[in-house]
């Protein structure tokens, strides 16, 4: 970075009203606005204050398990013959992913404003999992909104959360998923003003959310600067990423933004193609436009509705992305790719088979771009990709999808001995 520019980490971290060039903002009806606004005002003295951050890094710590591994991946490396691949190990956090930091760096500002009653939506569970998990360690009173389709399908996590003691409500409305959870998480707020905090799942939704789970999520980047530096003596070359609404890839990137040499990459869900309602790639394939409070891309329909979303991994099927990311994108600070369904999975049995680490779906595709990248780079460059989470909660879609595989294989053997 020159001294002429202006450094991106500032702009994130001193945007008042959260506009990242056009993106972002607060897009609420008038009655959520109070609300908002308690949490900005909290946030900012928070993010200066030193005892909240000693307060941060002891939970961080004492209940997430920070600072997450730093690994290298040697036998990939050698097998794929390019750059020097390392992974850094979110899924090591507790309950699995990244997403219980920016559910601890909320759940101290939610006591900080004396807030009793948390509320939270999800779509898959994992946010709903982690959120049920802080509020349980703070004695807090938690109720997790989820589509009905989704309730339905996510079981194992519905239980995880009713056992940590959440309510969990299914939604009727709509198409019974993650936006119609969306919505009625909104209303419950409305409704319950005082008392209630709306802790949300990712670095979307209106300001502040979209800084604040960045802020949280920047320990990710601030970790991988000094591990790779002690582990190679030198910054990485690219930081690879998926991305579903952002919150890992900020935190994987926010530290980098401002270090020009290095290259920064998020990988969206390319499904099962490019056909509207095949994929989940916002940035590539999606248009600016409003929703859910904030100003970002959206994938859309020709009339400007937004669109059904498909990935293999329910983390990254949503229909939007950080605003923060969308600027980055503009400004060509954030490059995107795009990995498969198949892609994902191929790339969770390779990282299982030569390095013994299962990842989940969702950071599966961002192995499976950092592979490609790495088989074109020279030896000495240092690719970093963020295990966003471990793959044990996959159990069921990476099973189906390998014994058909293993079916197919099994019925071709048996046409072929004829
Ligand atoms: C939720 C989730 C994601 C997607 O969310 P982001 O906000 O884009 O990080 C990615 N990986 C895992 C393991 C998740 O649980």
């Amino acid at each position: 970075m020159t001294a002429t520019q202006t450094s991106f980490r500032a702009n994130i971290l001193n945007s008042a009203e959260g506009f990242f060039g056009p993106y972002g903002g607060c897009y609420v009806p008038e009655v959520l606005l109070p609300g908002l606004q308690e949490i900005a005002s909290a946030f900012e003295t928070a993010k200066d204050d030193p005892d909240f951050a000693t307060e941060l890094q002891a939970v961080l710590r004492e209940f997430a398990g920070r600072p997450t591994a730093f690994t290298p991946l040697p036998r990939l490396s050698a097998e794929i013959g390019g750059a020097r691949l390392f992974l850094k190990n979110e899924g090591l956090n507790h309950t699995g992913a990244h997403k219980i930091t920016h559910c601890i760096g909320q759940i101290l500002l939610a006591r900080r404003l004396g807030k009793r009653r948390i509320i939270a939506e999800t779509g898959a569970g994992q946010h709903g999992y982690a959120t049920a998990a802080v509020c349980a360690r703070f004695g807090l009173d938690c109720t997790v909104y989820m589509g009905r389709k989704d309730y339905e399908r996510q079981r194992p996590n519905v239980f995880w959360m009713e056992l940590l003691g959440a309510r969990v409500v299914p939604v009727d409305e709509g198409s019974q998923t993650l936006n119609d959870a969306v919505i009625a998480a909104f209303k419950d707020w409305v409704a319950h003003p005082e008392e209630t905090y709306y802790l949300l799942g990712s670095a979307v939704g209106p300001h502040p959310y979209p800084a604040m789970n960045t802020f949280f999520q920047k320990v990710v980047g601030e970790e991988i600067r000094r591990q790779c530096l002690a582990e190679t003596g030198r910054l990485p070359d690219y930081c690879v990423a998926c991305v579903g609404g952002g919150s890992n890839a900020m935190g994987m990137f926010f530290d980098f933004l401002d270090d020009d040499d290095v290259t920064l990459i998020g990988v969206e869900a390319g499904g099962k193609g490019t056909a509207a309602g095949q994929h989940a790639a916002k940035v590539l394939h999606g248009e600016a436009g409003i929703f859910e409070g904030y100003h970002s891309y959206f994938l859309q329909d020709g009339s400007g509705n937004i669109a059904s979303t498909h990935s293999v991994s329910a983390g990254l099927d949503y229909c939007g992305v950080s605003p923060i990311l969308a600027w980055l994108a503009d400004a060509g600070r954030v490059q995107f790719a795009v990995a498969s369904d198949a892609e994902a999975l191929a790339a969770v049995q390779r990282l299982a088979q030569t390095e013994g680490i299962i990842p989940a779906l969702e950071s599966a595709h961002a192995f499976a771009h950092a592979f490609r990248l790495a088989a074109e780079l020279p030896p000495e460059a240092v690719v970093v990709t963020n295990a966003s989470g471990r793959g044990e909660k996959d159990l069921f879609i990476t099973m189906r999808h390998f014994q058909e595989e293993s079916l197919l294989k099994y019925a071709a053997g048996l046409l072929n001995m004829k």
